[in-house]
């Protein structure tokens, strides 16, 4: 395997430029794919992970090949989002910083068409697009494929999942049979089979590192809580990491948005990314968490794909995907250029399975953390508050202010002005963590019908969910009766309330006894699922009611 860039095969402008972007030594993807590509010209796919350097892999080897005294489009880019398509253009033009004529123009979503066109038009060699912005411009005539004689797929498995598959076979068909093929992909599914079947010749696959194995240098833990503490976790784990500088992904936008409005409203440096954004809004949350000024970016898989920040300290699963294959590549965001990462879920009790099957796929242990208490966070909070004071610059310019400073604290001694200045900092912790509770899961969880711990006064909010007294007699063993507000008088049957369990992800034999009266019913809920499902149900609304669900205490 060749392992210095000077060995490649490339021309010296792009090895100049690559070499002042940082780059010592090709990355494993690099070292295979671009000798082939410069070599022989057969098609290619190739299966390797987020991260692992393929813009380099297929940019540097098509902008060697480039006619520079052709305008004609001679490679099209195909990827997914339009953060994807910026962020290929960029380092494309930075590798090619030494052949200043080399023109690259992209086109995606979200932007102006006009102004797409208007640059199309003043020659593009190489189009970087999101299949469906290039489809609209193709149907307009704006775009003239006649003389691509590269194509490259990048993230082709995300190009599918994000429902291109017409747009891409319509493109695909209008691209000239004379042409090297090159895809891709994260991972192998169905579909990007098929793309390399009937648009690829005899493809040559290489696959880089293991499928689907994890980055070696990202550490996996998980936080087991109940469900209904999963935000109070997160809260904990950004609270216990001062210098937290993460992802965190939820699975729909819906989500997304309501955990960036939470921390915001609790006073942390959050937003959402997410497609429901303009690219407007999407562009100044992507900037300001490139700056730091954002420490936690809550987003979807989409969004955050391809995104590249190298020096997240966190990846945090607020919820486990509902794909294996999305866990590694969101695991795959941290650790990234040979810096160490964490990738972290949250995870109830039923989700342990989860776990276990993703432990398989990428072939590593995770390692279960107990939920940080307010001891433990105030102590690492003050510690970092105390290390800033430390690291502080004193200038002289503060000397001209003594006087007044030594004036209004006269008399104070050192050690009241230490209590005061870190409770200044310090009271909103203090506030928040006194009243907090234990969210560790004990390792035998007691049923849930047995946790009397809280129905006191601090008790949460799912109090209210709760029955006090009963008219109902036992459930099986290890089973928990849960209250609704619907009954005969809202025509409920049986599986009416089996497909509502189905739909929140409860297995039949995790249901049992029904029993159905005039207005409300009782269902006998697995005892470790009983506090979710009251919780997803209660609030909930059926048939346009209001539901309300209680746990028989
Ligand atoms: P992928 O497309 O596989 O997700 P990228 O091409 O975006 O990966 O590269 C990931 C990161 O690694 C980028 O920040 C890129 O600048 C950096 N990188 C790529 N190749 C090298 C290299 N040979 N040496 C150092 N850093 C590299
Ligand atoms: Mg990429």
């Amino acid at each position: 395997m060749i392992t210095d860039f000077l060995d490649l095969g490339l021309s010296t402008e792009l090895l100049n430029a690559v070499a002042e972007m940082g780059f010592e030594k090709p990355t494993p993807v690099q070292s295979r794919i671009i000798p082939l590509l410069l070599a022989e010209d057969n098609d290619i796919v190739c299966l390797a992970q987020t991260g692992t350097g393929k813009t380099a892999a297929f940019g540097l080897p098509a902008l060697e090949y480039l006619d520079l005294k052709s305008d004609a489009t001679q490679v099209l880019v195909l990827s997914p989002t339009r953060e994807l398509c910026r962020q290929i253009t960029q380092d494309l033009m930075s590798y090619s910083k030494y052949r200043p004529e080399t023109k690259i123009v992209s086109v995606y979503g979200g932007a102006n068409i006009v102004s797409q066109i208007r640059a199309l038009k003043k020659g593009a060699q190489i189009i970087v697009a999101t299949p469906g912005r290039l489809l609209d411009i193709l149907k307009r005539g704006e775009a003239d494929l006649s003389h691509v004689r590269s194509l490259i797929l990048d993230e082709a498995d995300e190009m599918l999942n994000m429902g291109f598959k017409e747009e891409l076979d319509a493109i695909l068909e209008l691209l000239p049979a004379e042409r090297r093929s090159l895809l891709f992909s994260a991972t192998l599914p169905k579909e990007v089979e098929r793309i390399a079947r009937s648009y690829m010749k005899n493809p040559t696959v290489v696959t880089v590192g293991e499928r689907n194995a994890g980055a070696d240098n990202v550490e996996h833990f998980y936080y087991m809580v109940r469900e209904e503490d999963r935000y109070a976790a997160l809260k904990r784990i950004a609270d216990y990491n001062p210098d937290i500088y993460a992802i965190v992904f939820c699975r729909t936008r819906e989500e997304t948005q309501k955990i960036a409005d939470s921390l915001q409203k609790d006073g942390y440096d959050a937003d959402a990314l997410h497609g429901d954004l303009s690219q407007a809004q999407r562009d100044s949350v992507m900037s300001r968490f490139k700056r730091r000024s954002l420490h936690i970016l809550v987003a979807t898989d989409v969004a955050a794909r391809g995104i590249d920040v190298n020096d997240l300290s966190h990846v945090i699963n607020y919820n486990l995907p509902q794909e294996i294959e999305l866990y590694t590549h969101r695991s795959g965001r941290t650790g990234r250029a040979s810096r160490s990462g964490v990738s972290i879920a949250i995870v109830n009790q039923r989700e342990k399975g989860k776990i276990k099957r993703i432990e398989e796929v990428i072939k590593k242990k995770f390692t279960r953390l107990p939920i940080p208490g307010a001891k433990e966070i105030c102590e690492r909070q003050l510690t970092h508050l105390i290390n800033e004071i430390d690291a502080a610059e004193v200038r002289n310019d503060i000397e001209a202010f003594m006087p007044l400073i030594n004036e209004l604290w006269d008399g104070m001694t050192k050690d009241e002005l230490v209590r005061k200045i870190l409770s200044y900092e310090f009271n909103r912790f203090f506030d928040y963590y006194r009243k907090a509770k234990d969210l560790n899961i004990p390792e035998k969880e007691k049923p849930v019908s047995k946790r009397k711990g809280d129905n006191g006064k601090t008790a949460g909010p799912d109090s209210s969910r709760k029955i006090r007294k009963e008219e109902i007699g036992e459930c099986e063993a290890g089973f928990t009766w849960i209250r609704l507000n619907l009954g005969y008088k809202n025509r409920i049957e049986p599986r009416n309330i089996l497909n509502i369990m189905k739909a929140l992800g409860i297995a039949k034999k995790a249901v049992g006894k029904i029993e159905i009266f005039h207005d409300h019913l009782y269902v006998a809920v697995d005892s470790s699922a009983a506090e979710y499902v009251a919780s997803e149900i209660d609030g909930a609304s059926y048939n346009s009611r209001r539901l309300k669900a209680e746990i028989n205490l």
